[in-house]
């Protein structure tokens, strides 16, 4: 990872897939570190002892603010969020409510604690909607297929009028489809960890559609080094965190048969509602404003992926 100043941190969501390797990469770095983490979609496997430990809800103001008041951070990482599309149709209050409502509490304890600087973790994936261009850069028109991505936006949107009325700094992290080691393979996306982990179990994956259905993979090593870059950054602003390059479904199921040696081949279902034909992401101005590139090209993040999952069945 790359080297970082030392810091009193807090992350939010800090048990959760991309969340647990970013404590991991804050803290061997030298840095303290409190995760707030209501274990939701999540469990303490792979929390970092090293790093303090709250469990709570960003819903939870009492909570929030004890946690706060004995971290005092200068710098938070805003990754708790309910990050299911699916869900998010079903029960648009209920993703609101903690992508919009629980952002509000966290910036609220931010301005209270005069912390210095928030890192939040938005979507490139499901804030541009169909892209009108491609790659889609951070200037492409915002239209969100799902209650989901538009949470994201509305706390996006939020950070920027809270954090410049009051003097925090912000950057805000769109990231493409975040991949690697961690991820569940239960749930709805991750189609790198769904199909390592039915092929590795000898059963055919799902693919929804016809399989050219194309995205962004980055590497969640590559994440965590854009949320670190992110934390020395003087000035605030958006960035587009993907690799410039689409892969699609059916090339993403091939790697991951090839690494794995499998012969099994995909089974077909109807395609998704809302789920977007094809994009990928500009990254030009994470490179230029915070020296971010991804450095992990996809058939070496599928083979660490695959090799963790792999440790996982043992
Ligand atoms: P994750 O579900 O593994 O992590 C989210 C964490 O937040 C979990 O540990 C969960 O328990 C916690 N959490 C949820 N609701 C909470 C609440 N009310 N209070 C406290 N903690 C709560 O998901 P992830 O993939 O690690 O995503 C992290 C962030 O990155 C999210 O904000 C997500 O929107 C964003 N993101 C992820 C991807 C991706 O491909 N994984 C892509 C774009 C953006």
């Amino acid at each position: 990872y790359v080297e970082v100043v030392l810091m009193k941190t807090l992350v939010t969501g800090g048990a959760g897939f991309i969340g647990s390797h970013l404590v991991n990469a804050l803290i061997s770095s030298g840095n303290e570190v409190t995760v707030v983490d209501d274990l939701s979609a999540s469990s303490t496997k792979y929390l970092d002892p090293k790093a303090k430990f709250s469990e709570t809800d960003i819903l939870d103001v009492a909570g929030l603010n004890q946690s706060f008041q004995e971290s005092l951070p200068d710098v938070v990482f805003h990754l708790a969020a309910h990050a299911s599309v699916s869900e998010s149709v079903k029960h648009p209050e209920y993703d609101a409510n903690i992508n919009v409502l629980g952002t509000l509490n966290v910036l609220e304890q931010c301005k209270l604690f005069g912390v210095s600087r928030i890192v939040f973790s938005s979507t490139g994936g499901a804030l541009y909607g169909e892209p009108t261009y491609l790659p889609a850069d951070e200037d492409h028109p915002i239209h969100p297929l799902s209650p989901y991505g538009a949470s994201k936006f509305a706390a996006e949107i939020f950070i920027e009028s809270i954090c410049e009325l009051n003097s925090i700094s912000y950057t805000i992290l769109r990231y493409g489809n975040v991949y690697g080691p961690r991820q569940s393979p239960y749930g709805e996306a991750g189609v790198v960890a769904i199909f390592a982990n039915a092929l590795i179990n000898g059963e055919s994956p799902v693919i929804y559609g016809d399989g050219k259905h194309q995205r962004d993979y980055v590497y969640v090593e590559d994440v965590v080094n854009a949320n670190l870059l992110a934390m020395e950054s003087p000035g605030n602003g958006k960035f587009n965190i993907g690799t410039n390059l689409s892969t699609s479904v059916r090339q993403i199921f091939d790697l991951i048969a090839s690494e794995i040696n499998s012969d099994l081949p995909p089974r077909y279902d109807d395609e998704r509602a809302g789920d977007v034909r094809k994009i990928y992401l500009n990254c030009d101005k994470a490179f230029q404003e915070l020296n971010w590139n991804p450095q992990v090209a996809i058939h070496n993040g599928i083979k660490s992926t695959v090799e963790w999952m792999r440790t996982q069945q043992r």
